[in-house]
């Protein structure tokens, strides 16, 4: 994928808008702006050697339908844009997709109650189809699903993003935009009327610039100079895959009512559209920002979690959910308890260890957790803070959306 942008020559070349970032966010700005202004002079940076290495690459697959967000909220408004959106790119280009539905499932008649406001805010949002089952009708849909009562989610879709990014960053190709992998920025420099971004290969000058370094994005910020008003707090998820003998126990997507006071939806079941069935993500500390294995540890990661006041009163709002997690992480008979109350007939058998995700969680000073989309426009540059999920469905409005900022925030236009 994209090898031969790898190789393109970029020192000491002028741009007129440089996108940090080769994720689903990014990749999306880019091909807005491509559209938008045909004859700009644009740059994607990406420091892998493909775009969608990182949280593009590491997640559930799922076109949500936007039933979990506030009503009015950016997340809301263009998540619900956004699976419209998606489903109709990936039918155009030919990258599967499937509309296959999902059930969120009340264990308790204590989550009863929730699981009538998020119809609310689903019906609030303009999510269409949605329906409160009962036990035959949820049987009928998911025949080995428990519970004490159901919602059916009937446009949730799953696909790959992979696939999706690599979409992108073709298009942006085609349209003249240069997609550079390999290519790690270390210092920007904004004394003067252009911004100097200093890369492992080489300088480039840029007119604006607009940081969509996911996990590092404020790391990105720092760098420019800016002071971030969030810290990004990593939270792996990992995952099972559920043994092939055991995968005509799901056939759509089976999620627990989550608490919405954080934003992870709960370990859950997913149909992969290439086949199979992931079980997760949970949501534990991760001890480094791109590190994908429960060993893996950076000092600087981890410094500029603990050493960071917001992540010390997250911690003391919230660890008694946080030790549970890590609980049922290290405790596999512990998660099969929890998965049993939506699978009754799972064991531990059934599930097999599988790869994990990172969270860019965006934590503020005061220890809340970040909950809307989060852009913040300065000096000629844009910084994307807060694209936790849904961020990968709602991609192409976020893009679209990125640019109306930019062009309002900074006049950005073409030279
Ligand atoms: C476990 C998990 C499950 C999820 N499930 C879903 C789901 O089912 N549906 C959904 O809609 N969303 C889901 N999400 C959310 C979604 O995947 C993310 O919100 C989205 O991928 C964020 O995209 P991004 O471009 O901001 O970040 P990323 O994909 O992380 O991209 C950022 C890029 O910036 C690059 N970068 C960083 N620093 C530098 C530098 N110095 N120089 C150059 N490049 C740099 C990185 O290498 C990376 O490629 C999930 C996320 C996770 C982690």
């Amino acid at each position: 994928m994209l090898g031969s942008t790898a190789c393109l020559p970029m020192p000491d070349q002028r741009f007129d808008l440089v996108v940090i970032g080769g994720g689903i966010v990014g990749l999306s700005t880019a091909l807005h702006a491509g559209r938008l202004f045909p004859k700009l002079r644009l740059l994607v940076v990406e420091k892998e050697d493909r775009v969608a290495r990182h949280q593009s690459g590491h997640n559930s697959g799922v076109i949500h339908s936007g039933i979990y967000y506030k009503p009015g909220s950016l997340k809301a408004k263009l998540c619900v844009e956004g699976t419209a959106a998606m489903v109709e790119f990936c039918r155009q280009h030919a990258i599967p997709v499937e509309i296959c539905g999902k059930i969120i499932v009340a264990t308790s008649a204590e989550e009863v109650p929730r699981l009538h406001s998020l119809l609310e805010r689903g019906q609030a949002n303009g999510i269409s189809g949605l329906k409160l089952l009962d036990r035959e009708q949820a049987r009928e849909l998911e025949p080995h699903c428990g519970g004490v009562a159901w919602l059916h989610v009937p446009g949730t879709g799953i696909t790959d993003y992979v696939a999706v990014c690599a979409k992108y960053a073709e298009l942006i190709a085609a349209q003249g935009g240069t997609v550079s992998v390999g290519t790690k920025v270390t210092g920007i420099q904004r004394g003067g009327a252009e911004i100097v971004i200093e890369t492992g290969r080489g300088t480039v000058g840029a007119r604006y610039v607009i940081n969509c370094a996911g996990l590092h994005s404020d790391y990105i910020s720092h760098m420019a100079g800016e002071r971030a008003e969030i810290r990004i707090v990593p939270f792996r998820g990992e995952y099972y895959d559920l043994a092939p003998h055991s995968e005509h126990l799901v056939r759509g997507l089976i999620y627990p009512v989550p608490d919405l006071r954080f934003p992870f939806l709960g370990v859950h079941f997913t149909r992969r559209v290439g086949g199979g069935v992931d079980v997760g993500p949970n949501a534990v500390l991760a001890l480094k920002r791109e590190g994908y294995a429960r060993t893996d540890f950076s000092l600087r990661d981890v410094s500029s979690t603990l050493s960071y006041s917001g992540f010390w009163r997250m911690a003391g709002k919230y660890w008694r959910s946080g030790a549970e997690e890590f609980y049922r992480s290290l405790h596999k008979p512990a998660l099969v308890r929890a998965l049993q109350t939506l699978l009754p007939e799972i064991g531990g058998s059934d599930l097999i260890a599988d790869g994990s995700g990172v969270r860019a969680t965006a934590v503020g000073r005061d220890g809340s957790l970040v909950d809307d989309f989060q852009f913040v426009c300065s000096r000629n540059m844009l910084h994307v803070w807060n694209v936790v999920s849904p961020a990968a469905t709602a991609s192409l409005p976020i893009g679209r959306e990125i640019m109306r900022m930019a062009q309002q925030g900074f006049g950005l236009e073409s030279s």
